[in-house]
């Protein structure tokens, strides 16, 4: 016997290797804790390939319900799970009528349908039929999202090959069609089904391997989005505003464009503290956060650098302009209903400037004026 044609060993292999993947996600579900929805349906879908795949390894006569029609009835079930996790993963909505409308005569068919060979051709083709269909919904309804957040490579990357095994699954369905009543099960000794068998391997592979890279990448992006984030206000923080500063610097120094830096603080602000309470400054920061939000370009920067003290970097601006908003500023602060003015120093970028950190060290020193000078002021690093 031809290790090629020997397709009950390869069915074990199989489904010992999709019982890994199960393991696997299960290990996800366990340490990462991420997309946990998602990663136990992923979960279910390995788990019941396994159980499909395991049942069909032990195929024999006389026929038993269980081996055949269960077999059958575990891997399409699994495809719908493998669907509804894809979609929650995703964030498309679920599908679940339609996913009912498909599944549940689906499955009432295989209740239906004995094991024997005369109803074989019938099974099989609703087996591969329903596989063909679901998976081609889920690659329908999760490309756009796939490619909005992964972007478009990892895109293709999921839907060729996903493409490619709707395209042998259908070619199964339609040559047991042909076939018919000749029956092409699954564990018949035929080099097509160690063909299936491989493609089966390499699909969920990748399916394994490509998903638990994107749970990954989601973490790592989320990771990153909180490390430049200031929890209280949503505003960069200072490590992200010291990235975002030199930058603007280094295209300052290449361009020569203008780029114009302000250190605000807030006056007294240790009183609203001491008299309203602790909670009541922190609302005041978040109110003092919006604020500066709504007054920036696309191009502008803002951040709180610490405690009541924001940064704002400001390419192509020049002097005059940078002075003006500052006031502005200065003004719709004093005026909002904060309970409290405040101090901003002004800095333009220099010619002399070794690196960003000098523009920065500027605009403190004329904070540091402001408030000397009696506080609720502008002050700037004077023309060059
Ligand atoms: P000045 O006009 O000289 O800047 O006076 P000030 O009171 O604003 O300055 P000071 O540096 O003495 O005090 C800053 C205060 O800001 C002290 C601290 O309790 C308060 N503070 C810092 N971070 C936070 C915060 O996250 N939430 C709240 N509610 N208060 C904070
Ligand atoms: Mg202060
Ligand atoms: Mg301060």
């Amino acid at each position: 016997m031809s290790a090629l044609t020997d397709v009950p060993a390869v069915l074990w292999v199989a489904g010992f290797q999709m019982g890994l993947y199960a393991l696997m996600w299960l290990l996800s579900l366990a340490l990462l804790r991420e997309s946990r929805a998602a990663v136990a349906h992923w979960m279910a879908f390995m788990a019941l390939l396994a159980v499909g795949f395991l049942l069909a390894a032990l195929r024999d006569e006389p026929r038993q319900w269980l081996t055949y029609n269960g077999a059958n009835a575990a891997t399409v079930l699994g495809f719908a799970l493998m669907r509804r996790g894809s979609e929650r993963f995703m964030g498309v909505p679920a599908h679940d009528r339609e996913q009912l409308a498909v599944l549940l005569p689906g499955l009432a068919l295989f209740a239906w349908l004995g094991p024997e060979r005369a109803d074989a051709p019938l099974r099989v083709v609703a087996a591969y039929g329903l596989q063909t269909l679901i998976l081609a919904r889920t690659l329908w309804t999760i490309r756009p999202a796939l490619a909005r957040e992964f972007g478009r490579r990892t895109m293709l990357g999921v839907v060729v090959p996903g493409t490619a095994l709707v395209a042998v699954l259908a070619a199964l369905m339609l040559r047991q069609i042909v076939a018919w009543p000749e029956v092409s099960e699954l564990q018949s000794r035929q080099r097509v089904n160690v063909g299936l068998m491989l493609t089966y391997l390499a699909g969920t592979a990748l399916f394994s391997f490509g998903f638990l890279t994107m749970v990954t990448q989601r973490l790592v992006v989320r990771l990153r989005e909180a490390s430049m984030r200031d929890a209280l206000t949503g505003l960069f923080n200072r490590r992200a505003m010291n990235e975002t500063l030199t930058r603007a610097w280094l295209r300052h120094r290449r361009t020569r464009s203008p780029l114009a830096a302000f250190v605000i603080d807030l006056d007294h602000f240790k009183r609203i503290n001491d008299s309203a309470g602790h909670a009541a400054g922190d609302a005041v920061l978040v109110r003092m956060a919006a604020l500066l939000q709504k007054q920036l370009r696309g191009e502008d920067a803002v951040g709180r650098a610490g405690g009541e003290e924001f940064w704002l970097v400001l390419p192509d601006t020049p002097r005059e302009h940078a002075l003006a908003l500052a006031e502005r500023l200065r003004q719709q602060v004093a005026a909002a209903g904060l309970g409290v003015t405040c101090s901003i120093g002004v800095a333009l970028a220099q010619a002399g400037d070794a690196d960003a950190g000098q523009l920065i060290a500027r605009a403190d020193a004329a904070l540091y004026r402001a408030k000397e000078g009696g506080r609720n002021r502008v002050e700037s690093d004077g023309a060059p």
